[in-house]
């Protein structure tokens, strides 16, 4: 079924610029009750021009994804092959530089709107932010199968769509989508590194892929050093400071499965090194509380890796969630010897840049430090932005001192 929609003039101009969503409210006129999850929207202009089409989702209230703009075309197993071929080109360098675990798409940044897909070696994890695939699904996957050199690919529901998708179809969260049953935890190479992830219970899709470049750069500035990863995950961090040589690394993580899987990236990577010796050690509890315990032991780091949770999902947690980035750095700050190099990541969508720098700029002043700022870092490659909302990932690097002037 095609439905007819009409927009804003502010909205109008904001598509034609590459926005790709239209919120229920945003509708112009009567909703449409009808209609399924991947019926075609069509939007028109006041003039009642074609301006873009894309799916329609009525148990979403991003009630249309923007799929095509300017041209109407059939969308087919052709068209999702062309828009893969072209997002695999794009990352075609990750290969050779030892890397066999990357985001193929990500979602509308890629052309395939309320979709990522990630690959680990011979595992595609597809997972779904919309019911609006679920027709296309078999096409989606006859090109995958032709363009992508994996054996198996999962299916991961998006909380916001599980439900939905659970009631329409026979698709089911977890389910193996094609290829062998997984008996084991998939195993991927990133920059010649070796990751175990689980891709049926972890994070996201099991491993946070985004951080890729960031973990590359502190490989090489922790030879000798001390570093301290918090909220460490299944390990990224760690591995590649080992790799770099450091002399230790301390781990802060919640959950027990997530500091198990990094003992085990830990072997996978570095067999004589055993966890619990002076190189490598874990705290499991609350990043907060043994930041404070830290600070009473009087505990210092050459290296401190701040890479926390998403704080604010949503607008109203924003304030709250700007407090708990400027607290962290605080303490952070506090940990990090002279001379030594604090790294702050924040993946909330509802922070800007420039709001999360700044917090982590008065967090280190209530710690009564200095800093200098060396580096700020964004989206890798592999997980492109072209629309404002897309953008979730900064990070920055600071050499904090006991004294002397702040530059940024
Ligand atoms: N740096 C990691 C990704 C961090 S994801 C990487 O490169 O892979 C966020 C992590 O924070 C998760 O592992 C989660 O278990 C942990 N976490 C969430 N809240 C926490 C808290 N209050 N204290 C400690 N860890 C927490």
């Amino acid at each position: 079924m095609m439905i007819k929609f009409q927009v804003s003039k502010t909205l109008q101009a904001k598509i034609q610029k590459g926005h790709p969503w239209v919120f229920d409210y945003q509708i112009l006129g009567q909703t449409p009750k009808e209609g399924n999850p991947g019926d075609l929207g069509i939007i028109y202009t006041s003039k009642n021009k074609f301006l873009a089409i894309g799916f329609y989702d009525p148990f979403s209230d991003i009630r249309l994804r923007i799929l095509q703009w300017g041209t109407p075309l059939n969308i087919d197993a052709r068209f999702f092959e062309d828009r893969l071929q072209k997002a695999l080109t794009l990352r075609s360098s990750l290969d050779n530089q030892g890397t066999s675990g990357y985001r193929v798409l990500n979602g509308e940044n890629d052309g395939f709107p309320g979709m990522v897909l990630d690959r680990y070696e011979d595992t595609a994890v597809l997972k779904l932010y919309t019911a609006a695939w679920v027709p296309y699904l078999a096409d989606f996957l006859d090109s995958l199968a032709s363009t992508l050199p994996v054996q198996r690919c999962v299916l991961r529901l998006s909380r916001n769509c599980r439900t939905a998708i659970e009631k329409i179809s026979s698709f089911r969260e977890g389910q193996i989508l094609f290829g062998p049953r997984l008996n084991s935890a998939v195993c991927f190479r990133e920059n010649g590194l070796f990751f175990e992830v689980d891709v049926l219970e972890g994070q996201k899709t099991g491993f946070f892929l985004d951080q890729r470049e960031n973990r590359q750069r502190i490989r090489p500035l922790a030879r000798d050093k001390s570093v301290l990863n918090v909220f460490s995950y299944t390990g990224g961090f760690s591995v590649y400071a080992l790799a770099g040589k450091c002399q230790s690394v301390l781990e802060i993580d919640s959950s027990p499965l997530a500091l198990k899987t990094s003992r085990d990236n830990l072997s996978l990577n570095f067999p004589a090194i055993k966890p619990g010796q002076n190189e490598f050690q874990q705290i499991e509890g609350d990043a907060f509380h043994a930041l404070r315990q830290l600070r009473d032991r009087k505990a210092s780091f050459d290296i401190v890796i701040l890479d926390p949770p998403a704080f604010a999902v949503k607008k109203k947690q924003k304030a709250k969630a700007l407090a708990t980035y400027q607290r962290l750095a605080e303490s952070g700050a506090k940990l990090t010897r002279p001379g030594g190099l604090l790294f702050a990541a924040s993946c909330s969508r509802q922070v800007s840049a420039e709001e999360f720098f700044r917090a982590v700029f008065s967090g280190i002043r209530s710690a009564g430090k200095y800093y200098k700022e060396t580096d700020k870092t964004g989206h890798a490659m592999d997980h492109p932005v072209t629309f404002k909302e897309a953008e979730y990932l900064k990070g920055i690097y600071l050499i904090i001192s006991e004294g002397g002037k702040e530059t940024h």
